[in-house]
């Protein structure tokens, strides 16, 4: 009795979830009632019992559908709930019915998209963490020197004219590497969120080159460095964003200088069929292959101290490289360690 009523509810539940059906399946009757009928002149009685064979037919055939129906289903639920629970490693462990292929392929791809935007997720959340532990630590740096010479000027050394202006001096210094980490952070942050406005347009880049170079000439002389612009073509345009340029071009050459001790630094622009090269070269400490990769990285610097005591922020390359990159270009570097680097870049013409 028991079993019987178990078989019959079973067998409603699959009526129910076969349901989608059931109109194709009344049709299919009627249709199949109404040609045998007309074909076969069938009596009133004749007619009757043939509706309840199909009725009876089509009840059995639902059923099966719904079974098989109410697997697939199952199937694919299991495969969500195991997507859902982080159960599976690879694509090749979700499995469905053969006539389920295409299914499974969408299910599969999908998987894998899932994965790849949480590994994402992962990575930015680890460059987030990372970039706020190196922001607190920058701005601890500058901030305890302040506060270390205003403590000792305070504590006495202010009466002590050998050293109070130099303390003073070195506050200073610390206050201004203070403004400038937090100008390029504000730069990196409005690149990040897109907020940085781009105008781009024609112009005169020897004129524009020779602006900047006059402009940092005096930099270069105290460290008895010769800043060399070369001769341009008359009238050659580039394309681009002269303001954010400005700001790039200042970094490399700033850079070529901070990291010569002797010698000279060069500015040249080449033309490449429709584009012209600017080129900032130097003669300084150069970098290896295997700094070469990661410092247009924020924060990443070769020598820690060296770029500290020169007033770096370790952000100057990875805002150039944004620069250049929304100008659809990118930077091109080669150094040698003892004999200088190049930096360049590609703009249309
Ligand atoms: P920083 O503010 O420290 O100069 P950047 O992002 O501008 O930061 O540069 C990253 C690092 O790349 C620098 O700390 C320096 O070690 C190295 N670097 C950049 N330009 C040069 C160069 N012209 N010659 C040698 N090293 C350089």
């Amino acid at each position: 009795m028991v079993i019987a009523l178990k078989s019959l509810t079973k067998f409603f539940v699959n009526l129910k979830s076969s349901k989608i059906f059931v109109r194709e399946f009344l049709f299919l009757t009627i249709g199949i009632l109404l040609t045998t009928s007309i074909f076969l002149s069938l009596s009133f009685t004749e007619i009757i019992s043939l509706f309840f064979l199909l009725i009876i037919f089509t009840f059995f055939t639902i059923n099966s559908l719904g079974k098989k129906r109410n697997k697939e289903l199952s199937d694919i639920k299991t495969i969500i709930n195991a997507i859902r629970k982080n159960k599976f490693k690879s694509p090749e462990e979700i499995k469905l019915d053969k006539q389920l292929v295409e299914l499974e392929g969408e299910i599969k791809s999908m998987f894998l998209r899932t994965q790849n935007d949480i590994a994402n997720l992962k990575k930015l959340e680890r460059v987030r963490t990372e970039f706020l532990g190196n922001v607190s630590h920058e701005l601890r740096t500058p901030i305890f020197a302040i506060q270390g010479y205003l403590e000792t000027l305070l504590n006495g050394a202010i009466e002590d004219n050998k050293v109070n202006r130099n303390f003073l001096e070195k506050a200073n210094h610390h206050t201004n590497n203070l403004n400038t980490l937090l100008n390029e952070l504000i730069d990196i942050s409005m690149i990040e969120s897109g907020q940085m406005n781009m105008s781009f347009r024609y112009f005169d880049i020897a004129e524009y080159l020779e602006q900047i170079c006059n402009d940092l000439k005096p930099i270069a002389e105290e460290k008895n460095l010769e800043l060399i612009l070369h001769p341009i073509k008359d009238g050659l345009q580039l394309f681009g964003d002269k303001v954010r340029l400005k700001q790039v071009l200042v970094n490399l050459i700033q850079n070529s200088i901070k990291y010569t001790e002797n010698g000279k630094v060069e500015v040249l622009v080449e033309e490449i069929k429709k584009f012209g090269r600017i080129i900032v070269k130097d003669t300084g400490f150069g970098i290896s292959d295997s700094d070469l990769d990661r410092i247009f990285e924020r924060f990443y610097r070769v020598d820690k101290d060296r770029s500290r005591a020169v007033g770096g922020t370790g952000l100057g390359l990875a805002i150039v490289k944004h620069i250049i990159e929304a100008h659809g270009s990118r930077m091109e570097v080669k150094s040698k360690v003892g004999s200088g680097s190049e930096f360049s870049f590609l703009l249309k013409k």
